[in-house]
């Protein structure tokens, strides 16, 4: 199948003022220079530390923040240019799946406004067909009829997420952007969401932006996974390859810690522990960003920064290891 998204040389960078009327300004490189491509029906999971700029990527694509520099090409048009007015119809197409579904729900509102509201800015129902489609969305996510007025405060953080999904639902996406969707929820609660992602993703063939701290967790989900250290992709390829044939330091470590145990207990001499911190956007290593934290760091790795390169079938590394 074809390619929904393709992200080419996507930068979004971040003025920092500081000092006395923010006379210093420093540039914070969330994202820098990220491509990749997401094809109709599939699921590209990204996957980084906090802070590594996945979920700022996230918020660009969606236009949520104006790209610094790149491309967005969505079914073959570049939105990255397009005006609010432009991008009205996109926003249609293109959804939202937030981490926290305590934040990002209005506690004053009931269910039924919060999917009537989302229904209504692109008027899609009125009337009956309107409560229709409420009670229908409803029931998609698994609640009860009698949820529907009832206020977002009083439901768990699981239910919650089964309304934010309802809501992004509400406008016949074909994209949406799943931003941590689990990882605020109880363990025994993650795998229902997950599971039920992914039977809408086969029922609407919908494309999913699936973002995650958690290496273990975009497994299950994924069929391309790419991986973020401060700003740049520095690994991705399809999902078994990944897993199979891990290359970058860094992809390594993030495996090593996860929480879930890797079930292959043969690579556990293999594993490697992350050591020291992120450091600053603003103030990235040279060459290599993730050199202070690398135990297989040499001298070029300070001299040059490692570019993407195919290591074979559309395995791409960045890393002078390859
Ligand atoms: Fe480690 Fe060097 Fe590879 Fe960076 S380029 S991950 S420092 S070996």
């Amino acid at each position: 199948s074809k390619n929904l998204l393709e992200i080419k040389h996507l930068k979004k960078y971040f003025e920092i003022r500081k000092g006395f009327f923010g006379k210093n300004v420093r540039i914070l490189k969330a994202v820098d220079d990220v491509s990749f491509s997401i094809k109709k029906g599939e699921t590209f999971g990204l996957v980084g530390e906090s802070g590594c700029g996945k979920t700022t990527a996230g918020r660009t694509i969606l236009k949520l923040y104006e790209p610094t520099s790149g491309q967005i090409f969505y079914d073959g048009n570049d939105i990255s240019k397009f005006s609010e007015k432009e991008m009205f119809p996109y926003k249609k197409k293109m959804q939202v799946i937030f981490q926290d579904p305590y934040a990002s729900l209005d506690p004053r509102m009931t269910v039924g406004e919060i999917l009537g509201e989302a229904i209504d800015v692109h008027h899609l129902y009125e009337g009956k067909a309107r409560s229709d489609r409420i009670a229908e969305l409803v029931e998609l996510v698994g609640l009860k009829s009698d949820h529907i007025n009832r206020y977002a405060h009083e439901f768990s953080g699981g239910q919650r997420q089964r309304i934010g999904i309802a809501r992004a639902l509400a406008v016949e996406p074909e994209f949406i952007v799943c931003d941590e969707p689990i990882s605020a929820l109880d363990v025994s609660i993650q795998a229902q969401i997950v599971n039920m992602l992914e039977e809408f993703q086969e029922k609407f063939g919908l494309t999913y932006l699936f973002i995650s701290h958690d290496l273990s967790m975009v497994r299950h989900i994924s069929h391309k996974v790419g991986v973020m250290y401060l700003g740049s992709l520095v690994e991705y390829a399809g999902v078994d390859e990944i897993f199979l044939n891990m290359l970058h330091p860094y992809t390594k470590a993030l495996l090593s810690a996860a929480p879930i145990p890797d079930p292959d207990e043969s690579k556990k001499s293999e594993r490697i522990h992350l050591q020291g911190d992120v450091p600053s956007p603003l103030n990235p290593p040279s060459g290599c960003a993730f050199r202070n934290r690398c135990i297989y760091a040499s001298k070029i790795c300070s001299e040059e920064k490692p570019v993407l390169k195919d290591a074979g079938a559309g395995h791409m590394v960045a890393c002078h290891l390859y």
